[in-house]
């Protein structure tokens, strides 16, 4: 089950710019960019991004050079028709480049910018570097900062600790206090794991109600035991378990995911008892992207995130090389589509390889999934989390799938309630 990963990089023609014959059509797809590969200031235990400097075979200490961000910046513009062109950095930690790196950022926007067009920024970080001169800078900019954060100091310091191994909360804490001084508006991004999946009122009515967030965005933690090297799709056949099975949860000797991973039940229990929670406290007020999107799929929109739409594709990956990757969660050399340096940015964007790495999501989706009730709302989750075999021996069952199944099985008449309310507008959308 392999993303056909021995297509050429070859240009589908949505890859030429619209020459005023022919059809026109929109081009548009995001990257996320890594300034600093996987460079960090802390040492997370769960990180899925620390170990690429050896697997992709990179300097530790250098970040992206001057030459490649601006070519990376002029052709992720000039690629794209939209109004809006929205840059993400991430890492990694990219604040580890400097303000005066960012500062070179926005010149280089502005400079290739053109007539119409709206450029945003978004910035994921630990938080640790955040003071009220970043903060100055990130008001100034309009950037969009998402907080890397577990929950309250107990939970987030189980795993987001320093090389040391010491705690990181209050530095984030203090990060968050400069954000709020400038009025900057963050997101928090919480990676749910083994320990954190079990606390899930208090992990919520943290972020809710102590930190101040309105916009939550909650992802799995799944890491498959040999991730660092093996690349998803590409684990030996012959040792995958059956879902649900004792070496298909973690904690387990042979288990194939890391200790910390979420165990599949508990996402499903973590999933209900937030979701009841935000149904009766904070529908309307608090954005959480799992909902938000199962919402929408309820009332028959399209899926607002990738993990749960029918095919994926346009979010790309640039390391501080210039290598481009097929997704952020596929950067290894299996999934290399080639170097801003030396192929059009367009071109690998819009090209048959990376076309066939999107439909994969959908034509390499097991019998189990094709005929589940909630297909249309879940689409087989990621596939790199599909590492497990269906209960009939195929592969590509999604790990997560029994706690993604609890969690429709309870919330689905509730969806289907809100989407009515909505319909007839009783209720306003967040
Ligand atoms: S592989 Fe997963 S994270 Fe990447 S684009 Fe597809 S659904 Fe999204
Ligand atoms: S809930 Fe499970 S069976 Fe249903 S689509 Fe999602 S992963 Fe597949």
């Amino acid at each position: 089950m392999k993303y056909s990963t021995t297509l050429p990089v070859k240009p589908l023609p949505t890859a030429e710019k619209f020459s005023g014959k022919g059809p026109a059509y929109t081009r548009r797809f995001h990257v996320m960019a890594k300034p600093t590969g996987s460079r960090c200031n802390i040492d997370c235990n769960y990180c899925f991004y620390l170990h690429k400097e050896q697997l992709l075979e990179q300097d530790r200490h250098s970040g992206m050079s001057d030459e490649v961000l601006e070519t990376f910046i002029k052709q992720y513009i000039d690629s794209q028709d939209g109004e809006q062109v929205v840059f993400s950095w991430q890492g990694g930690e990219p604040t580890l480049m400097g303000l005066a790196y960012f500062e070179k950022i926005v010149v280089l926007q502005k400079k290739y910018q053109k007539p119409g067009q709206r450029i945003e920024n978004d910035l994921q970080t630990n938080g640790i570097l955040l003071n009220d001169n970043w903060a100055r800078f990130l008001r100034q900019h309009n950037f969009l900062v998402g907080i890397s954060i577990d929950g309250p100091a107990e939970l987030h310091d189980r795993y987001r600790v320093t090389r040391s191994g010491k705690p990181t909360f209050e530095k984030v804490m203090a990060g968050v206090a400069a954000l709020k001084r400038h009025s900057v508006p963050f997101n928090a991004l919480v990676t749910v794991n083994r320990t954190n999946a079990r606390f899930p009122l208090e992990v919520y009515r943290f972020l809710t109600r102590e930190l101040g967030a309105t916009y939550i965005q909650f992802n799995p933690c799944v890491e498959p035991v040999d991730f660092k090297q093996t690349a998803p799709q590409f684990w030996q056949d012959d040792t995958i378990p059956v879902t649900g099975s004792r070496r298909a949860r973690p904690g387990d000797l042979d288990s194939i995911v890391t200790d910390w991973s979420v165990d599949p039940d508990d996402w499903g229990r973590f999933l209900i008892a937030v979701f009841e929670e935000w149904v009766n406290n904070d529908l309307g007020r608090v954005q959480v992207n799992l909902f938000e999107t199962a919402v929408a799929q309820t009332m028959g929109m399209p899926a607002q995130i990738c993990i749960t739409s029918e095919f994926c594709g346009k979010g790309l990956a640039i390391e501080k090389n210039g290598d481009i990757f097929s997704c952020d969660h596929y950067v290894y050399p299996e999934y290399k589509l080639g170097n801003v340096q030396s192929t059009k940015l367009a071109h690998m964007a819009f090209s048959e390889r990376q076309k066939a790495f999107g439909l994969g999501k959908r034509d390499t989706l097991p019998a189990a999934c094709k005929r589940c009730p909630y297909l249309k709302l879940c689409y087989g989750e990621c596939p790199k989390n599909r590492i497990v075999r269906s209960e009939e021996g195929e592969l590509g069952m999604n790990y997560l799938c029994p706690g993604i199944k609890a969690f429709f099985d309870y919330a689905q008449p509730i969806l289907v309630g809100i989407a009515t309310l909505l319909q007839r507008k009783t209720v306003e959308p967040a």
